[in-house]
């Protein structure tokens, strides 16, 4: 068999490389982390493919070796390295991005063998060099010599260096360690190097043979030595440090036994468990759920899914339940079946941060069996987390995008839920969509999927429509609830009567009087940060804009009555002047509002009741959200005002008016998901009230009664937006018409991101003449200017997606220079 292997590497948009094994290295598994050398430098990599067939001519001769194996077995099971190459062909990215989201953190250091000698090993160094064979085998275990541990690297890169800097011995020295190892005279392990801080370790000491032979022996031996060894012979699988010292056995002690190697001390990793830093609330309907009668519709359903789970194959099921149906019950008792069945499960949620009742009702269910996988954690969290699911410890992990990665074993099901939800996108490279990637895994794997979500995306759904997906549909709320009652103030006639300046109508001041005299509470949703949304010159009608994004920036409160302005995309900040920059005039306005403003509204009409604020600024820390929302939860608050976050999946059935200050934020956009993400905030917001006892009812703002999104999202009537979004994307040829992929070149001035769009965009038309895709643009992007990089933009429409990546990837890979500059977004989420 060949000994060459293809490593995906993490360097962006590099194509997987070749590498020769060497003599003395075992030839590494698909998903094993290698050393290689490339260029000047060395990298870790993962395998992808063993066997690789040789290339012919000078590409054989160039071949070079791998320098290490740091894996005996797969690191990252087989199942995802395939995965992660199938996301590098369809999301056009290299396959060491792709394959590097599914790592764990601290996976790419530079993990390493160590080395030490054996007491045989000590006894052998003392022999006749002919006993040793050779000079090499000598200077390895002389430089052992001290009993220490040492990198098996350090020595090699030692030898290589020793007499007089000839070259080349490593691999030699690798070899003859290995041997020395397969004699006994050396024993080698595996340790990640230079980050004994990830792990979060206990120290165990365990008594060696040698050790128990003393004890029975005749060997000198002090009473506390003597003492120790007798505790360990009773326990072989070890005792921790800290216990044997609460029995009165110094660290002394242990040490000269360890010196003496009748023992011999390892570090054991400790998980810990984000459970206890996140203190995630237990949801109510979990621990229960077994004892709950479900609705005849939840039956239905879950009967289905039932039927799905015991077929062990791939499918894919929408589950279109309107907010409070009792989805996550659904989801509960199926993982339950597929747990029984021997099977693991994966649940997506959109972000754990906002919703982390849902985690908590998996928990309470299955125990410590459920891991939890999201970016909120520490990354010494995340890596416990990871290597206990790569162990088997766990069979339900739920996550955050990327635990589409997760390492399970047999997998059953995946559940994707608010499987419409823009977060499931990641945005940098590689740009996958979390809920594609998980149908794609569960048909290599053959599990079901589910998505769910009261406001499935028009993609999942035209699926569903298509057949291409079961569809499942929840009507009803669970005990009958009613959905909110939703009334649509026009802000056109309040403006008419109140003045320009109103930011809550009367409507809306009278309904959060209500329900705080009731104790009621009320979530008040603004899609906008900030006090202001710009600052504006009365005499030149300037505005003040950020210095490298092409957009203006944001009022926010400061300390005292300072104001700050800020831009949102790159972070930069200001304090307000107190006249125009550009004409000096002392005229400057606020315009526009965002949740500070409303915050503040709000506490002055109720200056007895508890407001908070929910957005990005006010939860800066980690778990920021979770304790906001755990007050909220534990009613220390009335009114919570927020932006999207507040209308992410939770249930407060106190809740029994939602407020939303402007229906329209992001209608105005120029992107064609303008209405679907504005029906879909509607709907989950307003979907937050009535959920208890108490009916629920939503106000809501705007100045565009009429618009289709807000009219539907009004009666809740999913169905009726889907028809009419569909037919806007046939005229407009959008998706889920067509396949769209968007591209972005980012120069140093509009003209030259102009110019080099152009010459992409021609070569794309010209492999186009099939006519199996369009190439629209280029044009400059509606962020033309973005953290000072002047970007020009053009999309490319089809219906054949091979035919598309085909062209994309060979268009870019005859544009090597051009490459690095140009995002290439399959399936964009925004297109902004
Ligand atoms: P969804 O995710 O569909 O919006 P949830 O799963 O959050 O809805 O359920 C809404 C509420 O109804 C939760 O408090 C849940 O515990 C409760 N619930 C779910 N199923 C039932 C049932 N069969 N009987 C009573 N309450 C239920
Ligand atoms: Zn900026």
């Amino acid at each position: 068999m060949s000994r060459l292997v293809s490593v995906a590497v993490p360097v962006p948009a590099l194509d997987l490389l070749t590498y020769r094994v060497p003599d003395g290295l075992d030839v590494p598994a698909v998903g094993a982390r290698v050393l290689v050398p490339l260029g000047a430098r060395r990298l870790t990599g993962v395998v992808v493919r063993t066997g690789v067939p040789a290339p012919g001519g000078e590409q054989a001769v160039a071949l070079k070796n791998l320098i290490d194996v740091f894996d005996a077995a797969p690191f990252l099971p087989p199942s995802v390295v395939g995965l992660g190459q199938w996301i590098a062909d369809y999301y056009l990215c290299g396959p060491g991005e792709a394959v590097g989201a599914a790592m764990p953190p601290f996976a790419w250091v530079e993990s390493e063998w160590r080395v030490r000698i054996t007491p045989d090993g000590t006894l052998r160094a003392g022999a006749p060099r002919s006993l040793l064979r050779s000079t090499l085998r000598e200077s390895i275990l002389s430089l052992l010599a001290d009993g220490a541990w040492a990198p098996l690297r350090s020595i090699a890169y030692r030898l290589e260096h020793a007499g007089g800097g000839r070259r080349g011995r490593a691999v030699p020295a690798r070899a003859a360690i290995r041997a020395l190892q397969a004699e006994g005279l050396v024993e080698v392990e595996d340790v990640l190097g230079g980050q004994a801080e990830a792990f979060k370790t206990t120290r165990v000491a365990a008594i060696t043979a040698q050790g128990a032979q003393a004890l029975t022996g005749t060997d000198p031996l002090g009473p506390k030595q003597r003492a120790a060894l007798a505790a360990l012979a009773a326990v072989p699988e070890g005792i921790t440090v800290t216990r044997l010292r609460e029995r009165g056995l110094s660290a002394d002690v242990l040490q000269r036994l360890e010196g003496r190697r009748l023992i011999g001390i390892r570090r054991d990793p400790v998980d810990r468990d984000p459970f206890d830093s996140s203190s995630l609330p237990v949801a109510d309907g979990g621990g229960i759920a077994d004892g709950r009668v479900l609705t005849d519709e939840q039956v239905a359903a879950y009967e289905h899914l039932r039927q799905r789970a015991a077929e062990r194959g791939f499918a894919t099921v929408l589950l279109h339940g309107v907010t409070g149906s009792g989805k996550t019950e659904i989801y509960l008792r199926l993982a339950g079946d597929v747990r029984s069945a021997g099977r693991s499960v994966l649940v997506l949620v959109p972000e754990i941060g906002l919703t982390p009742a849902l985690a908590g009702a998996f928990r309470s269910r299955f125990g410590d069996r459920v891991a939890i996988q999201h970016s909120g954690l520490s990354d010494g969290e995340r890596y416990d987390q990871w290597h206990k699911i790569r162990r088997g410890a766990v069979d339900v992990v739920v996550g955050t995008r990327s635990a589409v990665f997760a390492p399970l074993a047999s997998l059953g099901l995946i559940v994707v839920d608010e499987e419409h939800d823009g977060s499931y996108k990641q945005e940098d490279s590689p740009r996958y969509h979390g809920r594609d990637v998980a149908v794609m895994r569960g048909k290599r794997e053959g599990a079901l999927v589910v998505l769910g979500s009261a406001t499935p995306s028009l993609e999942s759904y035209q699926n569903a429509v298509t057949g291409r997906y079961d569809l499942l549909t929840l009507d009803r709320r669970v005990l009958d609830r009613p959905l909110a009652r939703v009334t649509l103030i026009d802000m056109r006639e309040e403006f008419a009567v109140r003045g320009p300046d109103v930011v809550l109508s009367q409507a809306l001041v009278d309904g959060i009087a209500r329900c705080v005299a009731r104790e009621e509470q009320v979530l008040v949703l603004l899609n906008r940060r900030g006090f202001a949304t710009a600052v504006f010159c009365r005499q030149c009608a300037g505005t003040i804009d950020c210095p490298n994004c092409s957009v203006s920036l944001t009022v926010h409160g400061g300390r005292g009555d300072v104001m700050r302005a800020r831009c949102h995309y790159c972070n930069y900040a200001t304090t307000v002047p107190k006249a125009c920059p550009s004409c000096a005039a002392p005229y400057l306005v606020h315009t526009g509002f965002g949740t500070e403003r409303v915050e503040r509204e709000v506490a002055a009409a109720f200056p007895g009741a508890r407001v908070a604020r929910l957005d990005r600024d006010t939860i800066r820390r980690r778990g920021g959200a979770v304790s906001l929302l755990g007050r909220f939860a534990r009613r220390e608050i009335d009114v919570l005002v927020g932006t999207q976050m507040i209308a992410k999946g939770h249930d407060f059935p106190r809740v029994t008016l939602v407020g939303v200050v402007s229906a329209d934020v992001g209608l105005g956009l120029a992107d064609f998901r303008a209405s679907e993400r504005t029906f879909q905030l509607l709907t989950q917001v307003v979907g937050r009230a009535g959920r208890g006892e108490e009916p629920g009812e939503a106000i809501v703002q705007t100045l565009y009664p009429g618009h289709y999104s807000i009219r539907h999202a009004r009666h809740q009537d999913y169905r009726a937006f889907f028809e009419e979004e569909l037919a806007f994307r046939r005229a407009m040829q959008y998706p889920p018409q067509l396949a769209l992929t968007n591209g972005i070149v980012r120069a140093g001035s509009l003209a030259d991101a102009m110019k080099d769009a152009g010459t992409i965009v021609e070569a794309l038309r010209k492999s186009a003449k099939g006519g199996h895709f369009l190439v629209l643009g280029p044009a400059p992007a509606p962020f033309v200017k973005l953290r000072g990089e002047h970007r020009a933009q053009f999309f490319i429409k089809g219906s054949r997606r091979a035919a598309l990546r085909e062209a994309i990837g060979r268009t870019l890979a005859a544009l090597p220079d051009l490459r690095r500059r140009v995002i290439i977004d399959v399936d964009p989420v925004s297109v902004l």
